[in-house]
Formats: C-alpha cells, sequence, structure tokens
C-alpha cells in the first residue's frame, strides 16, 4: 500500500510516466510544427507577470527549436482577462498564463494551487506541487475541465496594501472599503470591512478619488508601475492573504497530448524554468522600488500582531467552511494543511530562524 503510494506520487510528481509512449508512433509526429497562442490574464507585457507570459512563450518556441511557435495575447486581445480558463479549455487557444483562485467558481479548490490567507510561501508551494500529492491533485482537478497545470511563476510574499489612514486595532478595519479579491477579502469582510474587486488598471483611480480607502496589488515593483505610492500614504505588511502566489501556465489537454514525448517535456521544462525565473526576477525588482518608495518618504508599517492574530483566526475558519463544500475541496484542503503542518517545523528552524539573527 505504501509502495504503490510510493509510486503514484513519484510518477504523477514527476509527470514523467505519463511521458512515455510508443516511439514508433512518436516519429511520426517529429517533424510537425505547431503554431501555438497563449491566452493570459495580464496587460501585454505587464511588468513581471506579463513579461513572464512572454518569456515562457519564446522559452516554448527557443527550447522546442522552433517546432511549436507560441503567440502571446495579452488581457482583452482574444479573451477578457477572467475567461482564460474557459477558452483554453475549449481549445480557443492551446496555453493560457493566469492565476488558479480566479477559478473559484469552477471549484473551490482552485484557490489552493495560488495561495491562501496565511498559507505557504513560495518555496513551500514549490515542494508541495513537484514533492508532495500538489501537481497530482491540481492535474485531477482540473481533468474534467479537458486542462493540464502546470506552476508558471510566483511572485513570492506580496504587500499587505496602501491604506489612507494607519491600522492600529481590528476597529481600524470595520467600515473600511479594501480592494482585495478572493478569500482575503472574504475574511477582512468578516473583520467588518468590505472586500472590493476591481481590475488592477482601476485601482489608483479608485484609491485617488476615494471610492476606496484601500487596496492591495501585489508588491514594490508593480505597485510602483500603477503609481500607487501617489494615492495613499501608508503602505502595510506582510501580505498575510498573499504569501507566495504560484501563477499557472494551463494547457488543453487534447492539444498537449497531440504532442511528441520531446516536446512535452519541452512544455514541462519551460514552464518550471519560468516558475524559478519570474520569483527572481519579482525579488530583484521588489527590492529596487521598495528602496524608490523609501526616498518617497512613504510610511512602511507592520500590520500590529493582534491584528493578523484575528485575520489568521477568521482565515482558519472560512478555509474549514469551503473544504466542506464538495469532494475534491477537502481532497485538496487536507493535503496542503498537512504538507504545510509537516514543513513548517523546518522552515522555523531553518529559514525563519537564520533570517532572524542575519
Ligand atoms: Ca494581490
Amino acid at each position: 500500500m505504501k509502495r504503490r503510494k510510493f509510486l503514484t506520487s513519484l510518477g504523477s510528481s514527476l509527470a514523467l510516466t505519463s511521458l512515455l509512449g510508443n516511439s514508433s508512433s512518436l516519429r511520426a509526429k517529429e517533424k510537425t510544427e505547431y503554431q501555438w497562442k497563449m491566452v493570459t490574464s495580464w496587460p501585454k507585457n505587464f511588468p513581471g507577470l506579463g513579461t513572464g507570459a512572454e518569456n515562457l512563450a519564446k522559452l516554448i518556441t527557443n527550447l522546442s527549436n522552433g517546432r511549436i511557435k507560441v503567440k502571446v495575447f495579452g488581457a482583452n486581445e482574444l479573451v477578457p482577462p477572467l475567461e482564460v480558463f474557459d477558452f483554453v479549455s475549449k481549445g480557443g487557444a492551446e496555453l493560457g498564463h493566469s492565476g488558479a483562485y480566479y477559478w473559484k467558481g469552477k471549484s473551490q479548490a482552485c484557490q489552493f494551487f495560488s495561495s491562501v490567507p496565511f498559507g505557504m510561501n513560495s518555496q513551500e508551494m514549490n515542494a508541495w506541487l513537484y514533492y508532495g500529492d500538489g501537481i497530482k491533485l491540481w492535474e485531477k482537478l482540473y481533468d474534467k475541465f479537458n486542462l493540464i497545470p502546470r506552476p508558471a511563476g510566483n511572485t513570492g510574499v506580496q504587500m499587505g496594501g496602501w491604506f489612507n489612514k494607519k491600522i492600529n486595532s481590528v476597529n481600524d478595519l470595520k467600515g473600511l472599503k479594501m480592494r482585495i479579491p478572493g478569500l482575503g477579502g472574504e475574511v477582512l469582510s468578516r473583520a467588518g470591512g468590505t472586500s472590493v474587486t476591481l481590475a488592477g488598471s482601476e485601482i489608483f483611480t479608485a484609491l485617488q478619488t476615494g471610492v476606496i480607502d484601500a487596496t492591495e496589488w501585489v508588491g514594490p515593483y508593480n505597485d510602483r508601475a500603477f503609481g500607487l505610492h501617489k494615492a495613499a500614504k501608508y503602505y502595510y505588511y506582510p501580505g498575510w492573504h498573499e504569501p507566495g502566489p504560484t501563477i499557472e501556465c494551463m494547457i488543453n489537454k487534447d492539444k498537449y497530448n497531440s504532442l511528441p514525448t520531446d516536446l512535452k517535456l519541452v512544455i514541462d521544462i519551460a514552464c518550471k524554468a519560468i516558475n524559478l525565473d519570474m520569483l527572481s526576477d519579482y525579488t530583484a525588482k521588489n527590492n529596487l522600488a521598495l528602496q524608490f518608495l523609501k526616498s518617497e518618504n512613504i510610511n512602511i508599517l507592520k500590520f500590529p500582531n493582534e491584528v493578523l492574530t484575528k485575520l489568521k483566526e477568521i482565515s482558519d475558519e472560512i478555509l474549514k467552511e469551503i473544504s466542506a463544500k464538495d469532494e475534491i475541496t477537502n481532497e485538496v484542503y487536507k493535503s496542503y494543511v498537512s504538507f504545510k503542518e509537516d514543513v513548517e517545523p523546518w522552515t522555523d528552524i531553518s529559514d525563519k530562524s537564520y533570517l532572524d539573527i542575519r
């Protein structure tokens, strides 16, 4: 039983057994050239996210020696940003670059494959995805939508957001109108605030005109690009609601299965390379943007512990509630939570204790 479990997890997490096809049938496909489209949820070439999609497309084209040519479409060029999933599922494009939490309407389980409040950081996410049951469960979840998911980027820990007043206690969240989508928004609402979902391009004006009192976006690199420091004075950390969201590449399953073995590997390896590359890009650029924001005299403040403790308590409640909604969400929730509980003691005595003393 144990051995079978080990073999299943090995096969799926490395995605190798699925690639072992019949070699004679593969040869006929070796000269085929594929013209593929990639739709994304990001403005064309948006720093980090959009450039990550472009890099992924280029890498697939170059690694395949031009046998797969990928053309990238920004948000709204072929489909609106939040229709990427359905479009790739139906084969309108072969590839999609997006974030799994956008698809919580399909299943609440999707959110665990991007980020959940007070969840795992980027390194822990990768460990769960590649060496735990993460990718296996993600494939199971997307299978009925005719999609194959791959991790293909990560922003690292995000910032808590921009506020037009100081947050000294949980009471300061009451009545606060904040742009914060997904589970983070649900947590804020239960803490007494009002959560609003706005596309990235609408955030600056909403904050500047007082339509909202606060907003989160990503981190210094992306927040500076939208000029959010010109619309609010207080910049809070940490991003408790998005502690290292995985960005996804979804592949139409029929199209993926039509590829010869080496081109399937090209897709998989390119996604893995971009998964690392985007995180490195964010770490380098966030650092530079943070220096700039400090020079602009922005108040960079940590949320009080009392506030974080309350938000964590609410987050745990909400995650438990959504896990009861359907079978697959329950299965994903259990795997995620048990991996997190196992990995945390190691993170505590390695990364965390080291970062505290350096
Ligand atoms: Ca965010």
